[in-house]
């Protein structure tokens, strides 16, 4: 195809494209006078506050071209969006256009602003004469208010090749009002012969490309769609949407080899990715070398949620990363999330905006020993780190904090108390651990927590895939753990392993 007349062709609007016999890939396609669906990867929305929320696509008719561009041209595109009070826009609430760039690998993000509080939306888009699938989203309470009582279901860990996305399915049937989640959206390996579905790929991703044909790829999923098309969602990042345990700019990995230059390159690319493909405010836009994640979103009078980047500013593992017995894991210099977020952290629980102060985080939290010595990689491993924040909420009188974490591919649920070195030591805020979507495959029913004579904090353990679905109120926050009994096979039931509450003003678990 002729770049000008494409580019004739998208300025002249929507009439044009319908009725334009348009691309060069396909003859086929070209002589039927179609323009190939562009929203092969679904809509999203996220970041919701009180007037407004993010509203996502991306245009990509051939999601796995190998450019990342996903069959687009290099030319503009105009793309309009619309929100409606019902499915059939029969009322338009807020409408617009804007300008989807090859730059930007055709990623819009709209933020569609002038809401009401506390309500539900559709949103839909229109690109080059197709109109996208229609999602559901939602805003928060107004400040001052609580609002509905919340659902809040929240996951991790989505390895495409270890299986299907099930959990994903059975947590929009679940018809939540928010996700979060918690990073390992996207797996940087490259295919791997003999799994249940296989990576694009044979080299680990590197380039700006290659991450974002990977984006593309995991996002043609229906279940994941049918997941980001049931709320607006609410993301951070872990390792694995760079590079497997990185720390901040020091890679854990020695393959594939890179140069400093290389590596810096390659987290640019990683960051631009995740920011394309997510449904991110502007402001949280990469930039450069970084991207500016860590960030809080009121949800009215219910909660407030903290959502940490345990990634970019970390100190290295000590004693190099992998479970060790290490006494440099206490030095008051190590931080996890680095000094300025620590200080961001706290200052916003002494805010006390909310009844529930959610810290939305990755790694796990509570101290976890076994006789190997601890996970290097979690907060274990910047145990000053965690005391100063846990001191920190009980010196500000932070009555609900609850801690949401990914990464370990297990269900967990711990207390987590003033002192670890003090078996009797006062419970003085909560964690709730998700399992994985898919990573370590489908897993067993195993659910004896391991190591907790050790551990006593550690109250729930469960070794299936899922997520956790929250009910949040303002006297009490009801937290089940969802398994899916397989990831191996598609379409596995769900059921809830296991069910706690925790009541308002009284921190840690109680069975339900
Ligand atoms: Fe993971
Ligand atoms: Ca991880």
């Amino acid at each position: 195809m002729n770049p000008i007349s494409r580019r004739t062709l998208v300025l002249g609007g929507l009439a044009a494209a319908g009725a334009t016999a348009l691309p060069a890939r396909s003859s086929v396609i070209a002589a039927t006078a179609a323009v190939p669906y562009p929203f092969q990867l679904g809509i999203a929305s996220g970041e919701p506050d009180a007037g407004s929320v993010v509203l996502w696509t991306r245009l990509a008719p051939l999601p796995l071209n190998a450019d990342g561009h996903g069959g687009m041209a290099n030319a503009n595109v105009v793309v309009d969006w619309q929100v409606s009070t019902n499915d059939l826009f029969t009322t338009l609430v807020a409408s617009g256009s804007v300008t989807a760039t090859y730059a930007a690998a055709h990623s819009v993000h709209v933020v569609a602003s002038g809401l009401n509080p506390d309500s539900d939306y559709f949103y839909r888009f229109r690109a080059q004469g197709h109109l996208s699938q229609v999602g559901r989203t939602r805003t928060a309470p107004a400040v001052g208010t609580n609002g509905r009582d919340l659902v809040m279901a929240f996951t991790s860990c989505s390895h495409y090749e270890e299986g299907y996305f099930t959990a994903y399915r059975r947590m929009a049937e679940d018809n939540p009002g928010v996700i979060l989640h918690l990073g390992d959206y996207i797996y940087e390996y490259p295919a791997t012969a003999g799994r249940p579905r296989l990576h694009a790929g044979t080299v680990e991703i590197s380039t700006i490309a290659d991450y974002r044909r990977r984006y593309a790829q995991y996002k043609t999923d229906p279940d994941l769609q049918a997941a980001h098309a049931v709320a607006p969602w609410i993301v951070v990042p872990d390792d694995h949407e760079v590079e497997n345990n990185y720390a901040n700019t020091v890679r854990a990995d020695s393959t594939p080899v890179l140069t400093a230059a290389q590596w810096t390159a390659r987290r640019t690319a990683a960051y631009q990715a995740y920011y394309e493909n997510m449904p991110l405010r502007p402001a949280q836009a990469n930039n450069g070398n970084g991207i500016p994640l860590y960030r809080r979103l009121r949800w009215g009078n219910l909660a407030t949620f903290h959502m940490l980047d345990t990634r970019q500013y970390r100190n290295d593992q000590a004693c190099s990363d992998g479970w060790k017995i290490c006494s440099d894991a206490d030095l008051a210099t190590r931080s996890l999330p680095g000094n300025a977020q620590e200080t961001w952290l706290l200052d916003g629980l002494n805010q006390h905006f909310g009844t529930w102060d959610i810290i939305g985080q990755q790694v796990f939290f509570a101290r976890r020993f076994n006789s190997t010595g601890a996970s290097m990689d979690s907060w274990d491993g910047y145990r000053a780190s965690r005391a100063r924040i846990q001191q920190g909420w009980t010196a500000r009188g932070t009555r609900n904090p609850v801690v949401l974490t990914g990464d370990v591919h297990r269900a967990w649920a711990n207390n987590l108390v003033a002192d670890y070195n003090n078996a009797n030591s006062a419970v003085i805020g909560t964690e709730l651990v998700t399992s994985s979507v898919t990573s370590s495959g489908d897993g067993d029913a195993t659910t004896a927590v391991p190591d907790a004579g050790t551990n006593p904090w550690l109250k729930f353990y469960s070794n299936r895939r899922g997520y956790v679905r929250t009910t949040i109120s303002p006297t009490q926050m009801r937290a089940d753990f969802r398994a899916v009994a397989k990831v191996t096979e598609h379409g596995a039931p769900v059921s809830t392993v296991k069910s706690f509450v925790i009541q308002e003003g009284l921190p840690g678990l109680q069975t339900a």
